[in-house]
């Protein structure tokens, strides 16, 4: 046995040992995701409680996880998901990469998390003004190239562009639109874990644009 799968299993093993020994409550993927917008209107009014993120959440939380949601959004520095949606230690399980598309990474994340940590929603997060789109955008309509390794970033948005672009011509609210949609699409297919999760009524997995000026998180619709 690879010394890869021997700490898969032995992370898988601990994990079941914490999972009996936790007594966070089980909540479905619509009670998780009211938790989380109840968090963001907190957060939206400047009446955050800050929960659960001091000694005692540390404390509460050292030996086990059982996180609410996987949140995939983008590495930008405004959109931090514990702060605008007023959550505390242990509450979301974060993938994050620029453009906030799914990565085989990303999707690996996830597995575990549904698979080991039962969480019950996914929520993919887009951004106003976000530069790794715009890039996209760049790349999709006039061919720009960019330096190091930003251009691998780039292969994953421009299939949202395209779709957008068969719509009418491209803007940026348009192409955040499509691009959270497109993710959210690839989560719900990907692989064996997170597709069978979701066909089984376990996993939920929505879309939604972060505003950057008021804060408010909006729910894009399914289709
Ligand atoms: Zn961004």
């Amino acid at each position: 046995m690879c010394h890869a799968s021997i700490l898969v299993l032995a992370a898988l093993s601990v994990s079941a040992q914490t999972r009996r020994e936790t007594t966070l409550t089980n909540i479905d993927g619509a009670a998780a995701l009211k938790q989380l917008m109840d968090g963001n209107e907190r957060f939206t009014k400047g009446e955050e409680k800050n929960p659960d993120r001091d000694k005692a959440a540390r404390a509460k939380t050292a030996t086990s996880q059982r996180p609410m949601a996987i949140v995939l959004s983008c590495s930008d520095s405004r959109v931090a998901p514990e702060i605008l949606f007023d959550a505390g230690v242990g509450d979301l399980f974060v993938v994050r990469v620029a453009g906030n598309t799914l990565t085989l990474e990303g999707q690996a994340s996830m597995e575990y998390a549904v698979a080991v940590l039962g969480c019950p929603l996914v929520i993919v997060l887009g951004h106003e003004s976000c530069g790794a789109v715009d890039a996209g955008i760049q790349a999709y309509k006039d061919n720009a190239t960019f330096p190091g390794r930003i251009d691998s970033l780039l292969d994953s948005i421009e299939p949202a562009v395209a779709i957008a672009s068969a719509k009418g011509p491209v803007t940026m609210e348009h192409a955040i639109d499509e691009n959270v949609a497109y993710a959210t699409q690839s989560v719900k297919m990907a692989g064996t874990i997170l597709s069978k999760a979701v066909a089984e009524g376990k996993l939920t997995v929505v879309g939604g644009v972060y505003h950057l000026d008021s804060g408010k998180v909006e729910i894009l619709d399914a289709n």
